[in-house]
C-alpha cells in the first residue's frame, strides 16, 4: 500500500498552530490573562497531537502558572553553578536549565 502523499502532516500543522499561539501570547504581553490562555491552548494542542514543544517555546512560559515570560517584567534570569535559573515573577516557580548542551539536546 502506497503512503498517502499529503505534504503536510497533522503534527506539522499542530506545530505551526503552536507557533502562532506563542506569537499571540507574546503580543498579549500587556494582557497577562490572555497570554496565559494562549500558552494553555498551545500546550493542549501539543499534548493532543503528541508533539513536543520546542526548547524555545518551553522556556518562554512558566511551567507552573503558564505565564508568558517577559524578561525584566515577570522573569528573573540568573546563572549559578553552571545552570541558568529562571524565576517566575508571578508564582515564584524556579526552573533550572543546565548549560551543558549534551543533556539539553532534546
Ligand atoms: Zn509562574
Amino acid at each position: 500500500m502506497a503512503k498517502a502523499e499529503k505534504g503536510i502532516s497533522t503534527k506539522k500543522i499542530a506545530l505551526e498552530r503552536i507557533d502562532i499561539l506563542f506569537e499571540r501570547a507574546k503580543e498579549a504581553q500587556t494582557k497577562p490573562d490572555l497570554s496565559v490562555r494562549y500558552v494553555s491552548l498551545a500546550r493542549e494542542m501539543a499534548m493532543k497531537q503528541r508533539v513536543r514543544l520546542t526548547k524555545r517555546h518551553r522556556r518562554s512560559f512558566c511551567p507552573s502558572c503558564h505565564a508568558f515570560f517577559i524578561p525584566g517584567e515577570n522573569l528573573r534570569v540568573r546563572v549559578q553553578h553552571g545552570k541558568i535559573i529562571y524565576t517566575c515573577g508571578i508564582c515564584g516557580a524556579v526552573t533550572r536549565i543546565p548549560l551543558n548542551k549534551k543533556t539539553e539536546s532534546r
